[in-house]
């Protein structure tokens, strides 16, 4: 992996192909381990943008049957209206009673993932679990509890494996954390 530059901002690699393979593996084996006598349905919700291709990976290694759902949220975070959120694709299935597995790229400070999962329960799912391939503990201070964590990670800026800068990146194989 080589240094990466978007908008004069130098990336470093920060996890390889391989690694990444390696994680999404681990959390596909602790996924399958817990869903696979599952008698309900069980609908896994693909957080749009960045876990497209995280997504992608791992339902692929999933082993117990399923469906998918993808939404889209606006977070205002840094905002005047702190910690609201907008869905601009919202889900298409009614979940009530079903089993739902979130799946995030990157927990951040955690409030995106902790209002849309408020959001959920309104629709009264019989269980919501959150998988998250990317975590920063340092920042969200453990406020939400995530269920499935590929990897924790320091408070660094990161691209690459879907995660973008100002919509770019997306398409690397391996994550480049932001050089400061
Ligand atoms: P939170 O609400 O947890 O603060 O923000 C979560 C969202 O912010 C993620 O789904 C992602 O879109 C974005 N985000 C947070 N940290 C990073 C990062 O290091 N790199 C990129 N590309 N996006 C991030």
């Amino acid at each position: 992996m080589d240094i990466i530059t978007y908008n004069e901002k130098v990336f470093s690699p920060f996890l390889s192909k391989e690694e990444i393979d390696g994680i999404v593996g681990g959390l596909a084996t602790q996924i399958n381990a817990d869903y696979s006598d599952i008698e309900e349905d069980v609908v896994l919700v693909s957080i749009l943008d960045g876990s497209f291709i995280f997504m992608a990976d791992l339902v692929r290694k999933l082993t117990f049957q399923f469906e998918v759902e993808f939404v889209k949220i606006r977070s205002y975070n840094g905002f005047e209206s702190e910690g609201e959120i907008e869905l601009i694709l919202d889900l298409h299935k009614d979940i009530k009673g079903k089993h739902i597995i979130v799946i995030e790229d990157i927990v951040d400070t955690g409030l995106t993932i902790e209002k849309f999962i408020e959001q959920l329960q309104a629709l009264n799912p019989n269980s919501v679990k959150v998988c998250s391939l990317l975590s920063k503990p340092d920042v969200h201070n453990d406020i939400i509890n995530i269920d499935y964590v590929g990897k924790e990670i320091p408070p660094v800026f990161v691209i690459g494996y879907g995660l973008d800068i100002d919509g770019k990146g997306r398409n690397h194989h391996g994550i480049y954390q932001l050089e400061v």
